[in-house]
C-alpha cells in the first residue's frame, strides 16, 4: 500500500487531450461522459491502468468500438485496466467512459460532491479518480478542450469550469448547458467545476503588458456583501505579482467561488479557485481582524500558485513541497508587503514553533519532501507548507533578493509547462547564481528541527569575537526530538550537518550596533567565525529574522536579553529577546510546579521590562502587542523533557495573574488610552491598536475577578466591530457567571444566522479553561447547530478543543476518549477530516506514563477500529510507530 519516492516512474503512454461532459441531476446521479486521447507508447506498450473510485461504469469504447468487460479491460474498486490487446498498438487512441458518481451522497467533500445546493469539486491530491477513470497524477498533464456542464437553469443557474467560456445555451426543458475550454495544459488536480445558485461581485484588472482580465468573485448570494475584501486582496495579489516576478496572469478571466463544506482551505484550480468560506467572507461585524489577514494572504497564496503550481507543477506528489513550500513563502512576502514585514515574520514564526516544531518531533516527523505515503492527503502538514516555506526563505537569504529572483526567472525559463522536481528548483537556483547547493539538499532530505549552539568568546588583547556554531551532534539531536525513547525521527537514523544560513550582528553594551547584519553560512557540524575591531565585549544578536528553521541556544543572561529586547536593530530578534525572557521564566516556574514548591514572585527583570514595554507609546502597536505575548504552552511544551501540561498551565497561570496584580494601573490605564476615538476603520493602525488593546484586556482578565467581567462585558457590549467582540467573549468564557452567560447568549443570537460566526461561539467555549470544559463540549456536540458534516463546524469545536492543552490532557482521559469517539464517528463521514483529528494524540510519547497509556490505548482503538478509513489507519499507525 505504501508508496516511495524512489520508485517514480514515467508513463508509456499518457492522456493528451480531454473532453468531459458533465449531466447533472438533482437526485439519482451524474453521468460523467469522458473523451481522452490517448498517446502512442513510448515504450513496448502494455495494458493501460486508469485511476478510478466510487465510479459506477456505465460504458468503456476505443475508437467508438465497445469494450468486453474482463477480456478487453478489468474493472476494480481501484481503477480500470485496458488491456494491450484491445488497443492500437503503435499510434493514439481515443478512449471513450461514461460512468455515474453520486454528488449528492459524497460526504468525503473530494471528487464531484455538493454543498447545500451546489455542485463544486476537489481533486487534489487524488479526487479526480472520484469524477472519471483518469490517469490521476501530476505528470500527466492534458489540455482540456471541452468541459460541458449541464443542469437544472432554476437550481443551477451558473455553470463554471477551468479556463473560458467557449459556448452556453437553453435546452427548453428547465435545462441548460455551458462549454469551457482551458488553454493550458494541466494535470488532473487542477480540475474544477462549480455550479449552484450563485450571487457574485464583478471587477476587472490590467495586466502589466495591457490585457484586460474580468475577475468575478462568487458566494451564496447571502454573501455577496462579505465578498469586497477578497477582490481587494486579489487584484493586490495580481499586482505584487508582476512587481516582485515578473509574473503575469494568463488567462481572460479569474473566478474565485466560496464553498461552504470544504476539507481544507482552499484549491488554485486553473482560472477557478475554490475557496473554503472562511477564507473569502468578510466584514467588519462578522470578521476579525485575523480573518481579515487570513483571508488577503489565502487569496494570494491561491493566485500565486497560478505560476507557482500550475504554470510548473510537480512531477509526482513527494515533491508537493515544490510548489507548496514556494507559494507559502510568497504568500508570506505578499501579507509583509501589504502590513509590516516584522509583525508577518512573527505570527509566522509563532505558528512554525507552535505547529510545525511539535510535528517534527512526534512519530508523524517526516522531511518536507516525504519518502513514502499510503495516503497523500496525509502529507498536506505544516511541515510541508511552513517549514517548506522556511527552506525556500533559506535559499532567498542565501541569494539576495536578486539572487533569488534570478533563480526563480531561470526556473521558469526552464520549467514552464513542465511537471517537475525539487532537485529542478534547487538547480535553477544554483546554476543562476553560480553557487553549489548541493549540501543544501539535505533539507529536503532530513527530518527534525536542527539544535543550533553558540558560544561566544571575546579576546580583549586581540579585539576579536569569535562566534562557535554547533549544530546538534546525532546523540543531542535524537534526545532532543524523543526523550523518551531516545529514537530519532522515523526511518532516519543519522542527521549530516545541513546548510544553514545564520544572520548575525554585533551589538556593544552602549548600544551601538559594531557589526551590522551578515550571513554566516554554516555547513559543518561545527565552525568559528571570527570578527575583528571589535573595542569591546559584544552582545551577538544571532538567527536574525530567524534566518533558518533551528533551536537557537545560547547561553545569554537575563540582562543580556533584557538588552536585546531595547537595543536590537533587527525587530525579530527584539521581540525574540523578549520571548526568550519569558520562555525562561516559564520553564523555571513550571519545574517548580512540578514538585509543589509554591510559586515565586517574578523577577524584577522580566517585570520592569515588561512594563517597558507596556508603557511604550511610540511605535507599531502590533509589535509591542506580540511583545507582550507569552510564548504559547505548545511551544514551551518542545522544550521539555516529559511534557507537563498541569505544571505548564499552572506557571503561565502564575505569571499571567501575576503581571496583572503588579501593574493593574498601568494595564488599566493603557486599555482606557487604546479605545476607539472614531468610527471602525481596518488600517494598520487600527488593526494594532485592537490587538494592543485586546492583549492587556487578556492579562486584566486573568484575575477572573468581577471588576474583569466588567469590563469584558463592557467591552462586548459596544464593541463596533468582531475583533473587539471576540476578544471579549473569548476572557469573559473564562469567568463563570451571569455575565458570561448573557454574552454568550446575546451572541449565540446574533451568530445563529451565520455559519463563520457560529464556529466562533462554538470555539469561545471550546478554547475557555472553565474545569469543566469537557463536559460543556459534548453537550454541544448535541447542540442543533453542531453537525460532524462540516469541517469547519467540527473543526471549530473539537479541534479547537484539542488544542486545550490542559483541559485536553485532563488526568482522567477523559478527553482522550472523547476524541476517540468523534474520529471513529467522523471516520465513517469524511475521512480526510477524521485523520486529522488523529494528529491531537501524536505527541503521545512526549508525556508522563499515565497520560501515554491513555493516549495509545485511543490510537489503538483507533488504528484497529473494523472498516477504519486507509486515512486514518495510516495516521494512527505512524503514531504508534
Ligand atoms: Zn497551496
Amino acid at each position: 500500500k505504501e508508496k516511495f519516492r524512489k520508485d517514480y516512474m514515467p508513463l508509456e503512454r499518457t492522456i493528451q487531450e480531454v473532453q468531459l461532459d458533465f449531466n447533472l441531476q438533482e437526485e439519482g446521479g451524474t453521468i460523467v461522459t469522458a473523451k481522452l486521447t490517448m498517446s502512442a507508447p513510448s515504450g513496448r506498450g502494455g495494458d493501460v491502468f486508469l485511476d478510478g473510485e466510487e465510479l459506477e461504469l456505465v460504458s468503456v469504447a476505443v475508437d467508438g468500438k465497445p469494450l468486453h468487460a474482463d477480456v478487453d479491460y478489468k474493472a476494480t474498486s481501484e481503477g480500470l485496466t485496458l488491456m494491450s490487446s484491445a488497443l492500437p498498438a503503435d499510434r493514439a487512441f481515443e478512449l471513450s467512459t461514461a460512468v455515474r458518481v453520486k454528488p449528492e451522497l459524497n460526504t468525503k467533500l473530494s471528487g464531484l460532491y455538493k454543498s447545500g445546493g451546489m455542485f463544486c469539486t476537489q481533486c487534489e491530491a487524488e479526487g479526480f479518480r472520484r469524477i472519471t477513470y483518469y490517469q490521476d497524477r501530476p505528470d500527466v498533464m492534458a489540455r482540456f478542450t471541452r468541459v460541458r456542464v449541464e443542469g437544472n437553469k432554476n437550481s443551477v443557474p451558473v455553470l463554471l469550469s477551468n479556463g473560458n467560456k467557449v459556448e452556453e445555451g437553453d435546452l427548453g426543458d428547465g435545462r441548460h448547458y455551458a462549454v469551457w475550454e482551458d488553454p493550458f495544459p494541466k494535470p488532473s488536480y487542477l480540475f474544477a467545476l462549480v455550479a449552484g445558485d450563485l450571487g457574485s461581485i464583478k471587477s476587472q484588472y490590467k495586466t502589466m503588458s495591457g490585457r484586460d482580465v474580468k475577475l468575478e468573485i462568487f458566494s451564496e448570494k447571502e454573501n455577496v456583501d462579505k465578498l469586497d475584501w477578497a477582490m481587494d486582496s486579489l487584484k493586490a495579489s495580481m499586482k505584487w505579482d508582476e512587481d516582485t516576478y515578473g509574473l503575469e496572469y494568463d488567462l481572460d478571466l479569474f473566478n474565485i467561488v466560496a464553498v461552504n463544506d470544504f476539507n481544507m482551505g482552499a484549491m488554485e484550480n486553473k482560472g477557478l479557485n475554490v475557496f473554503n468560506t472562511a477564507y473569502v467572507l468578510a466584514k467588519p461585524d462578522t470578521a476579525t481582524d485575523l480573518d481579515y489577514e487570513r483571508v488577503e494572504g489565502v487569496i494570494g497564496h491561491e493566485y500565486f500558485h497560478n505560476w507557482t503550481g500550475n504554470r510548473v507543477t510537480c512531477r509526482d506528489w513527494f515533491q508537493l513541497t515544490l510548489k507548496e513550500g514556494l507559494t507559502v513563502f510568497r504568500d508570506q512576502q505578499f501579507s509583509a508587503y501589504m502590513g509590516s514585514d516584522a509583525v508577518k515574520r512573527i505570527e509566522d514564526v509563532r505558528g512554525l514553533r507552535a505547529r510545525q516544531f511539535p510535528e517534527d518531533s512526534s512519530p508523524l516527523a517526516h522531511p518536507i519532501r516525504p519518502e513514502q505515503y499510503q495516503v497523500m492527503d496525509n502529507f498536506y502538514t505544516s511541515t510541508v507548507y511552513q517549514k517548506g516555506a522556511e527552506v525556500i526563505r533559506m535559499y532567498h537569504t542565501l541569494l539576495g533578493t536578486d539572487g533569488f529572483r534570478k533563480g526563480m526567472d531561470l526556473y521558469f525559463k526552464r520549467h514552464d509547462g513542465q511537471a517537475v522536481t525539487c532537485d529542478d528548483f534547487r538547480a535553477a537556483m544554483a546554476d543562476a547564481n553560480n553557487v553549489d547547493l548541493s549540501q543544501f539538499e539535505r533539507w529536503y532530505l532530513q527530518a527534525g528541527t536542527p539544535t543550533l549552539e553558540a558560544t561566544g568568546t571575546y579576546d580583549a588583547d586581540a579585539k576579536t569575537f569569535s562566534l562557535k556554531l554547533k549544530q546538534a551532534s546525532h546523540k543531542l539531536l535524537m534526545s532532543t526530538l524523543c526523550p523518551e525513547c531516545t529514537k530519532p525521527t522515523p526511518n532516519q537514523e543519522h542527521k549530516d550537518p545541513f546548510h544553514i544560513p545564520v544572520k548575525v550582528g554585533l551589538l556593544l553594551r552602549d548600544g551601538s550596533e559594531v557589526v551590522p547584519s551578515k550571513v554566516l553560512e554554516l555547513k559543518e557540524a561545527e565552525q568559528t567565525f571570527t570578527f575583528d575591531n571589535i573595542p569591546s565585549e559584544p552582545v551577538p544578536s544571532i538567527l536574525r529574522g530567524f534566518s533558518a528553521p533551528v533551536k537557537l541556544r545560547y547561553e545569554y543572561s537575563d540582562e543580556d536579553l533584557a538588552f536585546l529586547m531595547t537595543y536590537d536593530t533587527d525587530s525579530f530578534n527584539r521581540w525574540e529577546a523578549g520571548q526568550q525572557l519569558a520562555q525562561r521564566l516559564l520553564l523555571s516556574l513550571t519545574k517548580k510546579a512540578q514538585t509543589g514548591e509554591s510559586l515565586p514572585e517574578l523577577p524584577k527583570v522580566f517585570l520592569d521590562s515588561f512594563k517597558a514595554t507596556l508603557l511604550q507609546d511610540t511605535g507599531d502597536k502590533s509589535l509591542q502587542a506580540y511583545a507582550l505575548s507569552l510564548p504559547s504552552s505548545s511551544t514551551l511544551a518542545e522544550e521539555m523533557d516529559v511534557i507537563d501540561p498541569d505544571a505548564l498551565g499552572a506557571a503561565a497561570k502564575h505569571v499571567r495573574t501575576s503581571i496583572a496584580t503588579a501593574l493593574m494601573p498601568e494595564l488599566k490605564a493603557k486599555y482606557e488610552s487604546l479605545a476607539p476615538s472614531g468610527p471602525y476603520q481596518k488600517t494598520g493602525e487600527e488593526v494594532g491598536r485592537r490587538r494592543l488593546r485586546n492583549t492587556i484586556l487578556d492579562y486584566i482578565h486573568s484575575l477572573k475577578d468581577d471588576a474583569a467581567a466588567d469590563l469584558c462585558f463592557k467591552q462586548y457590549e459596544s464593541a463596533d466591530c468582531m475583533t473587539d467582540k471576540v476578544a471579549a467573549l473569548s476572557c469573559l468564557a473564562d469567568i463563570p457567571g451571569p455575565k458570561r452567560e448573557a454574552a454568550l447568549e446575546s451572541f449565540y443570537q446574533f451568530a445563529k444566522s451565520d455559519a463563520l460566526v457560529l464556529n466562533k461561539w462554538f470555539s469561545l467555549q471550546a478554547s475557555s479553561d472553565l474545569p469543566d470544559v469537557l463536559d460543556r463540549v459534548k453537550a454541544l456536540v448535541s447542540h442543533p447547530d453542531f453537525t460532524l458534516k462540516n469541517p469547519n463546524r467540527l473543526r471549530s469545536l473539537v479541534s479547537v478543543f484539542a488544542a486545550n492543552m490542559t483541559k485536553f490532557h485532563a488526568k482522567s482521559g477523559a478527553a482522550y476518549a472523547f476524541l476517540g469517539d468523534m474520529c471513529l464517528q467522523v471516520d465513517q463521514i469524511n475521512a480526510q477530516v477524521a485523520s486529522r483529528l488523529v494528529g491531537s494524540l501524536s505527541q503521545w510519547r512526549r508525556f508522563d506514563a499515565e497520560r501515554q497509556a491513555l493516549m495509545k490505548e485511543q490510537l489503538l482503538r483507533i488504528r484497529d477500529a473494523e472498516g477504519i478509513s486507509k486515512d486514518t489507519y495510516e495516521v494512527a499507525a505512524r503514531c504508534l510507530g
